[in-house]
C-alpha cells in the first residue's frame, strides 16, 4: 500500500518535470525529435515543423525528411555524422545550413545522443534543433567589425609612418649638417618638419574625434556667424594645397553674408575635409568648384570636382567609419575613411545634412552640405 502511494507520487513528480520540460522547451522555441532506430520512423513535435518552413503534419516522418531539409553542401557531413553517433555512442552536436521548404535558408543547431539500446543494438536516438540564424549573423557581423578594424590599424600604422620617416630623416640630416648644407637649409628643413607634424596632429585630432563621437560627447559649441566670411578663410587655408599639381578651384561665394548659429571649428572641419578630399580625388590640372547659396531658411554649400568620381553603389557607404571605395588608391593619397565620417556627424549636429552625387568613375563628385540659417528675427539679434 505505501509502496503504491509512492509510486504513485513518482509519477506525478515525474508528469510534473515533464510538464515543466515541455514549458521550457516551447519557451526556447527548441524543435524536438525522436529516431526509432529499428523501424527508422522519426517523430518530431511541431516546432521542428515549423523550423523547417512546414505545417505540421501528423507523425511519424522519415530520416529523408529531415535530410531533404539539410542544404546539399551539409548533407554528406550530417549523415556520416550521425551515423558515427549511433555506432560510438557519442553525441551529435553540429551546426548546418537547412532549406526550408520555401527555398529560404536558415542556420539550425542540431543536438542529440542515442537514448535507448534494445540487446547491445542502438533502439534509440533522441535530440533538438534550434534556429541559430541570428547568432551566426551577429557572429558574422563581429568577424567583419574585427576585420574592418585589422584593416584599420595597418592603415593607421602606414600613415603615422609617412610622417615620422620624413621627420626622423630630416632630423638626423640637421644633426649630421649642423643646418648648415646648402641642399637641406635650416629653414627648408623646419617648415618641412611643421607641415608633416601638423600632419600628425590632425590625424590625432581626427582619431580623437571618432572617438568622442563613438562616445556621443561631440558638443558644439554654438555661436552666431557668417558662413561667407568662415568659408573665405577657410578657402584662404586650404588654396595652396589645393592648387599643387595645377589644380584649379574656382569660388563662388554671396556678396551679403549668411548667419547662422554654428560651432566655426567643426564647420571649418567640414568644409576643410570636402577640399581635401575634392584634391585627393582629383588627377593634376584638375578643377574644384566651391558654391554657397542661402535659400529660403538653409545655406547650400556644393564642393564639385571633375576627379576619379565614385561609383554608385559607394555613395552611401563614403559617409561610414573607415569606408573607402578603394583602400589601395586612397593609401597612395593618404587618409585613414574617417574625414567624410566627421562631415556628416558636424553637418547633423547643426540640424543640416549632407549627400554625395557622381556620374561614376571618372566623372567627378559633388557634395552638397544643407545647414538651416539663423532667421531673420535673431537675425536682427546679431547686429
Ligand atoms: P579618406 O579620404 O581618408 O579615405 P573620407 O571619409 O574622407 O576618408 O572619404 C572616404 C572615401 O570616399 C575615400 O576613401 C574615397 O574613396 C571617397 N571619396 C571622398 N571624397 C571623394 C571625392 N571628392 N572624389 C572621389 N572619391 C571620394
Amino acid at each position: 500500500m505505501r509502496d503504491l502511494t509512492r509510486q504513485k507520487q513518482a509519477e506525478a513528480k515525474l508528469s510534473e518535470s515533464e510538464r515543466r520540460l515541455r514549458l521550457a522547451i516551447e519557451a526556447t522555441e527548441l524543435a524536438t525529435w525522436e529516431w526509432n532506430l529499428i523501424s527508422n520512423e522519426v517523430y518530431w513535435n511541431e516546432q521542428h515543423f515549423r523550423l523547417f518552413g512546414m505545417q505540421p503534419r501528423p507523425n511519424p516522418v522519415t530520416p529523408d525528411d529531415f535530410l531533404t531539409h539539410v542544404h546539399p553542401a551539409d548533407r554528406e557531413r550530417l549523415t556520416n555524422l550521425l551515423q558515427r553517433t549511433i555506432d560510438t555512442r557519442s553525441v551529435y552536436d553540429a551546426e548546418f545550413c537547412a532549406v526550408l521548404e520555401n527555398g529560404s535558408q536558415r542556420w539550425m543547431s542540431g543536438y542529440g545522443r542515442v537514448v535507448e539500446e534494445v540487446d547491445g543494438q542502438p533502439a534509440r536516438m533522441s535530440g533538438v534543433m534550434l534556429d541559430i540564424t541570428e547568432r551566426r549573423q551577429a557572429e558574422e557581423a563581429l568577424r567583419q567589425a574585427d576585420q574592418r578594424k585589422d584593416e584599420f590599424l595597418a592603415l593607421l600604422a602606414h600613415e603615422l609612418r609617412n610622417p615620422m620617416a620624413t621627420l626622423s630623416n630630416t632630423l638626423l640630416i640637421l644633426e649630421l649638417t649642423g643646418g648648415q648644407d646648402e641642399g637641406l637649409p635650416l629653414e627648408v628643413a623646419l617648415s618641412m618638419m611643421r607641415r608633416e607634424v601638423a600632419q600628425l596632429a590632425r590625424l590625432v585630432d581626427d582619431l580623437l574625434d571618432v572617438g568622442r563621437i563613438n562616445q556621443g560627447k561631440i558638443v558644439l559649441r554654438l555661436e552666431p556667424l557668417d558662413l561667407v566670411e568662415l568659408l573665405e578663410k577657410t578657402i584662404e587655408a586650404t588654396r595652396p594645397l589645393i592648387e599643387t599639381e595645377h589644380r584649379a578651384l574656382a569660388a563662388n561665394l554671396p556678396t551679403e553674408p549668411l548667419y547662422l548659429r554654428g560651432d566655426a571649428v567643426r564647420l571649418t572641419q567640414v568644409v576643410r575635409n570636402l577640399l581635401t578630399n575634392a584634391t585627393k580625388f582629383t588627377r593634376a590640372g584638375g578643377h574644384i568648384w566651391l558654391s554657397l547659396e542661402g535659400k529660403g531658411d538653409e545655406a547650400i554649400l556644393q564642393v564639385r570636382d571633375d576627379g576619379i568620381g565614385i561609383p554608385a553603389d559607394h555613395l552611401e557607404r563614403i559617409f561610414e567609419l573607415f569606408a573607402q571605395v578603394d583602400a589601395s588608391r586612397t593609401r597612395s593619397q593618404g587618409g585613414l575613411g574617417v574625414g567624410l565620417t566627421l562631415v556628416k556627424e558636424f553637418v547633423e549636429l547643426h540640424g543640416g545634412r549632407v549627400e554625395a552625387h557622381s556620374e561614376g568613375a571618372d566623372r567627378g563628385s559633388v557634395f552638397i552640405v544643407h545647414v538651416p540659417l539663423l532667421n531673420s528675427t535673431s537675425h536682427e539679434s546679431i547686429h
